[in-house]
């Protein structure tokens, strides 16, 4: 295997070098991005498109850069921005899992509408799947959308549905067949946050921040041409956009930029006259943990390498959410362990106050556990990865209790 980059991509790499040093104080700090991005970040992020360093693929026809996938190139980038620990730019439900839904199988209109203000940052989404009966079992959501004189009208409950209150725009999974078998009665819409009839009340998490929240509906009027794909194929778009929320929480990227972080903060502190680096304890930890960073991220250009070639990565694609959110959760552990008494006095009033180190890592910390649940629980992944990928026998099913959300 030859690993040295080749002319282009060394020019690439180039070019990023010139681009960061030049540009990079003008770039928010690292990390966050569980809020509303400030201006600070859309202007950043309008620069990293313009210059092709996000939506790198996405075509030029709806805003993105238009280049032809490269994985060296997306590999390069990735660790441009890492090695420098500047901010990479957005990755939300909406850029990380709306947009490649929309342009897998969106209308051309919805497209137009919606790709280009929402890879740029100014349209911020939210992700409408979980009822209080359907989180795991997510077929079985009962949030209704009947059609009448050209508008769906939405009537049902979602919960636990991130940045609701902040978000602008929604995609939807609920039943518009009801008389349909449960995975065939279900269809997928979009829809605005402003729309009469939408209440969000906000849930305060174990970080101590309200980051999620209740969505309620009361006759809600969604117009009928936003339907993504027909009616009763919603469980075909919503997994689609499932596979790409597993895709982002496995981001191998955000895992090196954590061990990065974590490495620095180590080198860095001492006790009693001490570097925490320096105590073997933790420096066997942060050993075995970068080791399984490396092979993480190797891991992450494997995929890549899958899709450029059109192969299903099967198996491979499948294990990205679990381990991926384990090894995150075991990095802030690290981190949390490490500060000791040190991490203790934790005080967070809003999401949108930047807290101290000790403060940021607990948020990271309590959030990771979290993302072991969000986006389908690691149970449920292990079933995912023991049925569809090891072709283990399916889970037994207890009479009246439904299939995971797979
Ligand atoms: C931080 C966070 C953010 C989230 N953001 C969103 C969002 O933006 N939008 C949204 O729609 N949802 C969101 N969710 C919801 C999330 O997808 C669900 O919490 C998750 O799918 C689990 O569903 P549940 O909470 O109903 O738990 P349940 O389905 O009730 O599961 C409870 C427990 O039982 C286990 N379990 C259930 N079924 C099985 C099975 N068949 N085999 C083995 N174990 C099983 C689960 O693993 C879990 O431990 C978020 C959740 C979190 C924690």
């Amino acid at each position: 295997m030859d690993l040295r980059l080749s002319e282009k991509h060394s020019a690439l790499q180039a070019d990023l070098q010139a681009f960061i040093t030049r540009y990079a104080a003008e770039a928010p700090k690292a990390g966050g991005g569980r809020k509303r991005p400030d201006a600070r970040t859309l202007d950043w992020q309008k620069r990293l498109v313009e210059h092709g360093y996000a939506a790198r693929t996405v075509p030029r026809a709806y805003g993105g850069f238009g280049a032809e996938l490269d994985v060296v190139e997306l590999a390069v980038i990735a660790d441009a921005f890492v090695q420098a620990g500047v901010h990479p730019g957005l990755s939300n439900q909406g850029i990380s899992m709306l947009v490649p839904t929309l342009l897998e199988v969106g209308t051309e209109a919805q497209r137009q509408e919606w790709i280009g203000p929402t890879i740029r940052g100014d349209v911020i989404w939210c992700q409408g799947y979980s009822e209080p009966g359907a989180g795991s079992d997510l077929a079985a959501a009962q949030t209704r959308a009947e059609l009448k004189d050209g508008h769906f009208i939405v009537n049902g409950q979602k919960i636990w549905t991130s940045s609701a209150h902040y978000a602008d725009m929604m995609f939807l999974l609920c039943r518009t067949e009801p008389d349909r078998p449960k995975h065939q009665g279900l269809s997928y819409l979009i829809l605005s946050m402003k729309t009469p009839g939408i209440e969000v009340r906000p849930l305060r998490t174990m970080t101590g921040r309200a980051e999620f929240n209740e969505t309620f509906f009361t006759d809600v009027k969604v117009p009928a041409e936003n339907i993504v794909m027909g009616r009763g194929q919603g469980w075909h778009v919503a997994n689609i956009t499932l596979k790409h929320e597993r895709l982002m929480l496995g981001d191998s990227n955000r895992l090196t930029q954590r061990l990065h972080k974590l490495t620095e903060m180590l080198q860095r502190l001492e006790v009693g006259g001490e570097k925490l680096i320096a105590i073997p304890s933790l420096r066997d930890r942060l050993l075995q943990l970068q080791g399984e960073v490396f092979a993480w991220r190797a891991h992450g250009l494997r995929l890549l390498t899958d899709q450029s070639r059109g192969v299903d990565s099967g198996l491979r694609r499948l294990i990205t959410k679990y381990g991926a959110t384990m090894l995150c959760f075991r990095l802030s552990s690290l981190a949390v362990d490490a500060l000791g008494t040190a991490g203790l006095p934790y005080e967070v009033e809003s999401e949108t106050v930047e807290g101290d180190e000790a403060t940021t890592w607990h948020v990271d910390h309590f959030y990771d556990i979290g993302l072991i649940i969000g986006g389908g629980s690691s149970n449920i992944q292990k079933n995912i990865i023991g049925e569809r990928g090891l072709d283990l026998p399916r889970e037994p099913k207890m009479i009246g209790v439904a299939a995971g959300r797979n």
